[in-house]
């Protein structure tokens, strides 16, 4: 093994848990570093994805501790390496079958992995094998008032398959627990009825299927799986369906037979059915027959409620303030939530220091940037030119003319106001203007937005955009 990628692994798994070490970094089959990119390979489309949103960055952190810059990573898909491993619990077999079958390429004819030696019986399109992430479960699921909705809808769902929500839509922007509540459903289903064919696929992974399938000829063995050997199909992002009409016509045809015969279906999507561009009517109207549920982002106290949560799990320890402190910082998602926790522990516990606020700025600053720092003077600039009509050039040039100096005065306004930066600092911004003239537009906007209220909107337009 390369040395570097040999002492990368020591440092993850010096930052990961032993479980997570073995499920997702083990299983990492290293095939080279050519200049400053490390080429790995894993067992499946999945599993590559999960890596790359789950854990990209802690690979990016290690290579860059051992080697001391910047490498770059890139993951393939081989039939060659090691499925990740799994517990007979975490695999699901709709076809009954007593062995994973991998979502696989077909084997190079040299190094045929033990899977495939039955070959013949084996399906060239794999049947929908999922590894089920023990920890998406309905139990580690937070739930709050963002969430409550689809959570309930998808318990309900798990209990009575195929009951009054049919199809169960769930639609909420990335990172807010699609996934994890698709397989909930899953784990809950398996637990009540362990013979329970359940197929879970990402709408990505279905259109390979076809493609495939079309490309082999074997579309009847493709139907027969999804049509005939499937109990319950959990589709994931099926908004990626856009646009890929032969997809959506065997989609069509899937759902129409699985619904005809009172099966369930549990669809997610990161967008309300009407406005997945590219969707077909007749599916577009299927997705609305059941119940859409949708899941918004986290509120304050469920964020709190969430790290909390996953620092137990992780056994990492962060005081409650530090917790609250956190919540504040990230709002959008709940991955990103998760991320930062794993990276604040993983300073923390490199630098032998206490979880605090400053740690948590200094993880945060390293990783989110422009994102988590607020306001800057440039991204005021382009928002109150843009707001305006005007060039952020104009606002730093030397013309005087009001089209371009109201403006100006402005966006020196609202920098003195968002932009911890002192008024030389924000006129050498403006084209290196004295700092009088910040300060003068300052104090003039200041009075004059008391008593006008047309400049009084327009600045709280721009300041909503600048805080959206
Ligand atoms: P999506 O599919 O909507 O993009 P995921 O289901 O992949 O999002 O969730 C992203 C991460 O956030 C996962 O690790 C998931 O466990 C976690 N997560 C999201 N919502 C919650 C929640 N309410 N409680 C606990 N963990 C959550
Ligand atoms: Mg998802």
């Amino acid at each position: 093994m390369n040395p570097i990628w040999h002492k990368a692994l020591e440092f993850i798994q010096a930052q990961v848990n032993a479980e997570n070490f073995t499920t997702y970094f083990e299983p990492l089959h290293f095939v080279e570093l050519t200049g400053n990119t490390v080429q790995l390979e894993v067992g499946d489309a999945f599993f590559r994805d999960w890596i790359q949103d789950h854990y990209i960055d802690v690979i990016r952190g290690a290579l860059l501790e051992v080697a001391g810059e910047v490498i770059e990573v890139s993951i393939s898909v081989s039939e060659r390496t090691a499925q990740p491993k799994t517990t007979a619990e975490s695999v699901l077999h709709p076809t009954g079958s007593p062995t994973p079958t991998p979502i696989s390429t077909p084997a190079r004819s040299s190094s045929k992995p033990r899977a495939t030696a039955s070959a013949e019986q084996t399906p060239t399109v794999e049947a929908p094998a999922m590894v089920l992430n023990p920890s998406y479960t309905f139990d580690t699921f937070v739930v709050g008032d963002s969430n409550q909705f689809a959570h309930a809808a998808c318990e309900s769902v798990a209990n009575h398959p195929a009951g009054a929500y049919n199809p169960l839509f769930i639609y909420g922007g990335t990172g807010l627990g699609k996934t994890h509540l698709l397989f909930g459903i899953a784990h809950r289903i398996r637990e009540k009825n362990p013979g329970a064919r359940i197929a879970y696929v990402s709408a990505e992974e279905f259109t390979n299927q076809v493609i495939d399938g079309i490309r082999r000829q074997e579309m009847d063995r493709f139907r027969t799986r999804y049509r005939t050997q499937c109990d319950i199909l959990l589709m994931d992002d099926v908004h990626v369906l856009a646009g890929r009409d032969r997809t959506q016509d065997e989609f069509f045809h899937t759902f129409n037979a699985l619904h005809q015969s009172h099966r369930q279906i549990v669809l997610t999507s990161d967008k309300f059915p009407q406005e997945i561009p590219g969707l077909e009517e007749r599916l577009r109207s299927r997705f609305e027959w059941g119940l859409i549920a949708d899941i918004k982002p986290p509120e304050l106290e469920t964020r709190v409620a969430i790290i909390r949560r996953k620092a137990e799990r992780d056994h990492i320890d962060i005081p409650d303030d530090v917790a609250f402190f956190l919540a504040k910082q990230v709002r959008s998602n709940v991955r990103m939530l998760e991320g930062a926790l794993i990276r604040l522990a993983a300073l923390g516990s490199l630098t032998g220091r206490t979880i605090t606020r400053e740690l948590v700025k200094e993880a945060l600053s390293d990783v989110f940037g422009d994102l988590q720092r607020g306001p800057s003077i440039d991204g005021i600039q382009k928002l109150v030119a843009e707001y305006f009509d005007v060039k952020v050039a104009d606002l730093k040039g030397p013309r005087r003319h009001r089209a371009v100096s109201h403006p100006r005065s402005i966006a020196m306004y609202l920098c003195r106001k968002h932009v911890q930066a002192s008024y030389p600092v924000i006129g050498s911004q403006f084209g290196h203007r004295d700092h009088t003239s910040v300060l003068h537009a300052f104090r003039k906007i200041e009075r004059v937005v008391t008593t006008d209220t047309r400049l009084r909107a327009d600045i709280e337009a721009i300041e909503r955009k600048l805080h959206g």
